[in-house]
C-alpha cells in the first residue's frame, strides 16, 4: 500500500476510504502515534546552481506514509497541524532528524551541502523549539551556515515584531533565512522591505507561467532583480522543463529547485548524489 507519491501527487486511499476522511480531526491524533511509528520521513529535493547543475543546497521536505490511507502530503496535514497547534512538534522531528543527517555526514569528512527546513508561523509561539533552534546555533556541532530556515510571509504577519527578532538572533549565529513562496501572498514585497533574507525563493506559480504567460517573463527578471538588489539570491522553485530552466538561468536566477533537476527523496538516495557531487 506505499503508494509513489510521484504518480499520485496527492493523498492516496483505500478504495473504500472517502474523500472527507482526510478532512476531519483523526488527522491531528493520529499524527502523535505517528511520530512514534516513524510513519514521518524527512525527503531531500536538492537545489542546483542555475548554470553547473550541481547541488548547492537541499529542501528538507516532511513526508507521511500512513499504515492505511498511504501517502499524505504535506499540503494537506500541514494546515492542519497548525490549526490544532501540534505543527511545531513536527518541525522539531524536523529539525532534529536534518541535524542528525548532517551531522553524520560532516563528522564523517563527507560532502555536505547547507539544508533549508521549513518554519510554520505556529513555530513561533513556541518559545522551546526558538531556544532550541537558538542554542543548536550557538553550540552548532557543525558550522551553522549548514543549516537554513524557510519562512512565508504568513510567519511575519502573524507576530510580526517577535519574528524579526527571531530571525535576526537565527542570522547572526550564521544560519540564513530564506523567504519562501515568494509572490504568492499578499505583502510579499512588504516582507524585503522589513527583513533582510538571505535567498528568496520564487513561487512555483511564476516558473510554470513560463512558457505561456508573457506576463510572468516580464515579472521573473524583476523580482530577480529585486532580490539582487537587496544582496538577496533567488531560487526558482517547481522547474520542470528546459525551457523554465533556460528561461531562469538566461535571466540569472540563481539557483533551481524543481522536478527537471530532483524530486524529493530519502536521505540515503540524497547522500549518494552528494557523493557524485564533487
Ligand atoms: P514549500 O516549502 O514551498 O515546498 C516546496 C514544494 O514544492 C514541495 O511540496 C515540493 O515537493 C514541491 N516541488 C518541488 N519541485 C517541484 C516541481 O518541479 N513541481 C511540482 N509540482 N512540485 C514541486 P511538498 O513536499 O508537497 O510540500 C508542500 C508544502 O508543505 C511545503 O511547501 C511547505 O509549505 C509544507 N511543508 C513540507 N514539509 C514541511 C515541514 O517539515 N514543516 C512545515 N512546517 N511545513 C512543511
Ligand atoms: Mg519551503
Ligand atoms: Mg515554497
Ligand atoms: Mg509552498
Amino acid at each position: 500500500y506505499i503508494v509513489d507519491e510521484y504518480l499520485k501527487p496527492y493523498a492516496v486511499f483505500d478504495h473504500n476510504m472517502d474523500m472527507a476522511y482526510i478532512d476531519n480531526a483523526e488527522i491531528t491524533t493520529e499524527f502523535e502515534e505517528a511520530i512514534a511509528n516513524e510513519e514521518l520521513e524527512v525527503y531531500y529535493q536538492p537545489i542546483v546552481d542555475s548554470v553547473t547543475g550541481k547541488i548547492m543546497s537541499a529542501e528538507a521536505l516532511i513526508r507521511w506514509i500512513h499504515p492505511k490511507k498511504g501517502f499524505i502530503s504535506p499540503g494537506i496535514f500541514v494546515p492542519k497541524l497548525e490549526e490544532d497547534g501540534s505543527i511545531s512538534k513536527l518541525d522539531r522531528y524536523v529539525f532534529q532528524k536534518v541535524r542528525a543527517y548532517i551531522r553524520g555526514r560532516y563528522e564523517k569528512g563527507l560532502e555536505v551541502v547547507p539544508v533549508s527546513m521549513n518554519l510554520s508561523w505556529m513555530d513561533f509561539y513556541d518559545e522551546t523549539l526558538i531556544e532550541e533552534i537558538i542554542d543548536f546555533l550557538e553550540h552548532a556541532e557543525f558550522p551553522s551556515r549548514l543549516i537554513r530556515f524557510e519562512i512565508t510571509e504568513t510567519s511575519y504577519a502573524a507576530l510580526e515584531e517577535n519574528v524579526g527578532n527571531v530571525l535576526n538572533k537565527i542570522k547572526e549565529k550564521g544560519a540564513w533565512i530564506l523567504l519562501d513562496d515568494f509572490g504568492s501572498g499578499y505583502s510579499s514585497f512588504n516582507m524585503l522591505q522589513k527583513f533582510s533574507f538571505d535567498i528568496l525563493k520564487i513561487d512555483m506559480s511564476f516558473t510554470r507561467e513560463i512558457e505561456a504567460n508573457s506576463r510572468a517573463r516580464k515579472l521573473i527578471p524583476l523580482i530577480i532583480e529585486a532580490a539582487h538588489a537587496l544582496d538577496a539570491r533567488t531560487v526558482a522553485e517547481g522547474a520542470e522543463t528546459k525551457e523554465q530552466v533556460e528561461f531562469l538561468k538566461e535571466h540569472g536566477c540563481d539557483y533551481i529547485q524543481g522536478y527537471y533537476f530532483y524530486r524529493p527523496m530519502k536521505k540515503d538516495e540524497f547522500s549518494e548524489k552528494l557523493d557524485q557531487n564533487s
